[in-house]
């Protein structure tokens, strides 16, 4: 058996920023365990890529809420970073592009929104405008995002790793947690390689982290959901059709952001998400499947309610057929650009990533972080990596804080970026 003050599980962005930031804040013996032998290999190394600073400018996200400053200061802090560690960064911007007149009218409202929330935006108010920076995008108005960018979150996350192992934290790769059980006032985390004790745990194994919550009685009235996100990629002599990142606008319920043009650090343009229900967390083969977690989304009461509704079962629809016909996710693309063809476009990877249900099936949005006596679970970190580094500091105050005060831990340091 092996012993540490604090175990954490998940070598993803998340579980890498809150290893770094213990490890450089205090003197308590860390471990991180992985299962796999790679860090990054689900959501954190399967993704647009966007610092989602965009996100503020949803009517929904209130200004000053903890969700908008995770957003805007996460954003900052990890281009800060990419920059300092010569990391992957393309830092031109993300413009979101209004069509009809509902869509212009919610560009009007995000400008505004955005403005309140204090990041700087800039409102297009005709096709020449938008077509100055993106000439091949269609639109009658759009909101430009300058602070925005796109990272590559691999390295990134490599990088918070081998910042804590440097600073004295200890890294077990394909080691997977098979159970969780209290063991007088510390934890026992049974992996397949050694069994190890532990003071504190951080639970931020990604989609799996909500099942551990739940072993621990955490979460109990929560459902996780895998959905499967497939892009595609324009090939590269069609990359020129975009300069940097456009989304469009969406109006009314929608199951994702919406078919966006990303252009990634390495200069390849995705081209997706597409949005459907997934047959397991780590399904990312067009035939693979989990029974287990099939059953487990199916029989969830909290989940029927959600597709429970005809507008839902519409949009499933909709998002089935973007999905599964080339044909019906080339017209989305073609909204913003009409020029794209279908031989432009190749087929690139998958990601999964998971949304949480309440009992009435309503989706949560707001970050879902567990902070208590004994674990940290990372039910729902919001707004995804991008609040990566300011999540990663936010939970190490928190814990280590709590450790102190019952005499458990030396806090003393202080981190920076
Ligand atoms: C298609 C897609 C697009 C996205 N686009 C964006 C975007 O543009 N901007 C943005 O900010 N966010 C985006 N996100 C969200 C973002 O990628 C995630 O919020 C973030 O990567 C989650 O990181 P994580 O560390 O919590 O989880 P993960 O990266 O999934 O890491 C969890 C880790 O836990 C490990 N693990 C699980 N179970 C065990 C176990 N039993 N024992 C040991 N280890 C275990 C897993 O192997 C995994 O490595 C996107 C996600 C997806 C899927």
């Amino acid at each position: 058996m092996v012993e540490y003050d604090i175990a954490i599980v998940g070598g993803g962005i998340f579980g890498c920023s809150i290893a770094r930031h213990l490890s450089i804040k205090s003197d308590a013996e860390i471990c991180l365990l992985e299962k796999e032998y790679h860090l990054a290999q689900h959501q954190s190394g399967r993704n647009s890529g966007t610092l989602h600073l965009g996100v503020v400018t949803e009517a929904d996200v209130e200004p000053g809420s903890q969700l908008a400053k995770f957003t805007i200061e996460g954003t900052r802090r990890l281009k800060s970073y990419c920059l300092k560690h010569d990391l992957p960064l393309h830092d031109r911007g993300i413009m979101k592009v209004g069509d009809c007149e509902e869509e212009q009218e919610k560009v009007r409202e995000m400008y505004h929104s955005a403005l309140e929330s204090g990041v700087e935006v800039d409102l297009l108010e005709s096709r020449e405008e938008i077509r100055n920076l993106e000439p091949n995008i269609s639109g009658k108005n759009a909101l430009f995002s300058p602070e925005s960018a796109t990272v590559d979150t691999g390295p990134i996350t490599n990088k918070l790793a081998q910042e804590a192992y440097e600073n004295g934290a200890n890294l077990y790769m394909g080691c997977e947690v098979k159970q969780i059980k209290k063991s007088g006032d510390r934890l026992s985390l049974r992996t397949n390689k050694d069994t190890i004790e532990a003071d504190y745990l951080i639970n931020a194994a990604g989609t799996k982290a909500l099942e551990f919550a739940q072993t621990m009685g955490i979460g109990q009235e929560y459902q996780a959901v895998p959905f499967r996100g497939a892009y595609y990629e324009l090939v590269p002599e069609r990359r020129s059709l975009v300069n940097s990142n456009v989304y469009p606008t969406n109006v009314g319920e929608s199951f994702q952001v919406g078919v966006h043009f990303t252009r990634r650090p390495d200069s390849r343009v995705i081209v997706g998400p597409t949005g459907m229900i997934a047959l397991g967390s780590e399904t990312y083969g067009k035939t693979d499947f989990n029974i287990r977690e099939i059953y487990n989304t199916i029989s969830s009461r909290n989940f029927l309610n959600f597709i429970g509704s005809k507008d839902t079962l519409l949009l499933a629809w909709d998002e089935l057929n973007k999905t599964y016909r080339k044909s019906s996710f080339l017209r989305r693309c073609q909204k913003l650009i009409p020029e794209i063809k279908s031989g432009d476009l190749e087929e690139s990877y998958v990601g999964i990533s998971h949304w949480l249900f309440n009992q009435e099936g309503e989706r949560i949005g707001e970050p879902i972080i567990d902070i208590g006596e004994n674990a940290t679970h990372l039910i729902m970190p919001q707004p995804g990596f991008t609040a990566a580094l300011t999540t990663g500091e936010y939970i190490s105050e928190g814990v280590l804080d709590h450790l102190s005060s019952v005499n458990r831990i030396d806090n003393t340091k202080a981190t920076t970026d």
